[in-house]
């Protein structure tokens, strides 16, 4: 949990793209529906992190988005409660697979997304399972059978489970690439490119990011169309 004082220092933001809209500056002025905003306030935050005051509104007009910002900085939620919107919208039949996809470096790092969205999505009635190495498939695909909103996956698994043929991304309208540079360090590029060929090409696309190198921009302009770029730098 971040407190106050966490944000108390100094932020240079820049947002690049056509027709950027207004950040938002209170959970209240998000238009969320009631149920998300008690499990906020049940949590105890008091206002949106920079990047989620930037990043909602612009994921909430459906658009891409690059987003860069520290480890720390409540990049989560960032995609998160856009993501729960759109379900809300576009949920077809979660039996045919999932409608959220987020990519993730880790086992670690997908259980803690996946514990996210279980607390903010439960009233919701949300439903999210993880995909990662390490452990055995079957229990695993067993949960995606049941018919699951968010696949929180890391690329390595999700691509062997897609070769099994196992899980169809053809009902997937919201990506996420969570911590792009990190899964690009680990050498999961090729994994990445191979996932989002099964995923249709009319989806939203986001990219969340501590760094900015080139390897992580080059992916960027190859797998966004026309995104907004976030990028919020501490300067202190
Ligand atoms: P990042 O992905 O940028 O490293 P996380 O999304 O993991 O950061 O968030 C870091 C911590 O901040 C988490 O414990 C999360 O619950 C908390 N957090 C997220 N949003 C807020 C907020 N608006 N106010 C206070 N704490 C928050
Ligand atoms: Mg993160």
């Amino acid at each position: 949990n971040l407190s106050g004082d966490a944000y108390r220092c100094q932020h240079e933001i820049t947002v690049t793209g056509d027709e950027v809209p207004m950040p938002f500056s209170s959970f209240e002025s998000t238009g969320l529906p009631s149920e998300i905003l008690r499990e906020v306030r049940n949590a105890g935050f008091s206002a949106p992190t920079p990047i989620q005051a930037q990043s909602w509104p612009i994921a909430l007009q459906g658009r891409d988005i690059v987003a860069i910002a520290k480890t720390g900085s409540g990049k989560t939620l960032g995609y998160l409660m856009p993501g729960f919107m759109h379900i809300k919208q576009f949920r077809k039949d979660p039996q045919m697979g999932p409608t959220v996809l987020v990519l993730s470096p880790t086992r670690e790092l997908a259980t803690q997304i996946q514990d996210e969205t279980r607390k903010f999505g439960n009233l919701s009635r949300i439903s999210c399972t993880c995909l990662y190495g390490g452990a055995p498939k079957g229990p695993q695909l067993r949960e995606v059978e049941k018919g699951i909103d968010i696949v929180v996956a890391t690329p390595g698994r999700l691509n062997d489970i897609l070769e099994m043929r196992k899980i169809s991304l053809q009902q997937v309208s919201y990506l996420v690439l969570d911590e792009a540079d990190r899964m690009l360090d680990m050498g999961f590029e090729p994994q990445i490119r191979k996932i989002v060929k099964e995923v249709p090409i009319r989806r939203q696309t986001l990219m969340f990011t501590a760094t900015w190198p080139k390897e992580v921009r080059k992916i960027a302009a190859d797998l966004l169309v026309n995104p907004v770029q976030v990028n919020i730098g501490n300067i202190d």
